[in-house]
């Protein structure tokens, strides 16, 4: 199964041009000129990466400070990578945050790299994520390669209390009664008494 960046962004001949006119140093990224592009930017990879972070694959949320788009490449390291489509993704600030300005390359560059083998950690167009990292519980981060070892590590996904309320959401999924409430919702019209009567028990029972 993919579970990467299928398609990346394709910028609009118009677009290009308001780049091309307003973009010189990576401080311009902040420009409001660019807030359009952005806006289509977020809506195309939203949809690539199922709402998920591209480093942990939380939810990501639809207020602006609940996501970010992610300069894989650090802007401030590469300027000329600021607008490249493959090194966009989304994230969740969090995981933007602890990655900040860390090196994801194996060696400099002067093109944009064309495959995965140029980076240290999970590339979000080029890599599959599962290949390198297993979400146990959905909440605990296994490496299965050395580049997901360093992208947990780069994004700190261990990070103690977000573990304990990914735990906590779990649990919460798969604790018996939100297993009855689950079966009474897709119970049959025979069954529906049955499903309450359990869920009466459980209650009387905590
Ligand atoms: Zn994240």
């Amino acid at each position: 199964m993919s579970d990467r960046i299928n398609k990346p962004y394709e910028f609009l001949d118009d677009e290009n041009v308001i780049i091309a006119n307003n973009f010189n140093t990576h401080h311009d990224w902040t420009k409001t000129v660019f807030n359009q592009i952005k806006v289509n930017i977020i809506t195309h990879l939203r949809n690539e990466q199922e709402n998920k972070c591209c480093y942990c694959k939380s939810e990501l949320g639809f207020d602006i400070k609940e996501m970010d788009i992610e300069h894989i490449i650090p802007k401030s390291e590469y300027e000329s990578f600021t607008f490249h489509n493959k090194n966009l993704a989304l994230s969740c600030p969090a995981c933007n945050t602890k990655k900040s300005t860390k090196s994801v390359l194996n060696k400099k560059c002067s093109c944009y790299p064309r495959s995965g083998n140029a980076f240290v950690i999970v590339h979000a167009h080029y890599d599959n994520y599962s290949t390198n990292i297993f979400i146990k519980d959905e909440c605990v981060y296994v490496p299965r390669t050395s580049k997901g070892s360093d992208t947990i590590k780069y994004c700190e996904l261990y990070r103690f209390l977000d573990v304990i309320e990914k735990a906590r959401k779990f649990q919460i999924k798969k604790s018996p009664l939100a297993q009855l409430t689950e079966g009474l919702r897709n119970a049959s019209e025979s069954e529906v008494n049955e499903f309450i009567e359990l869920i009466k028990d459980k209650l009387n029972n905590n």
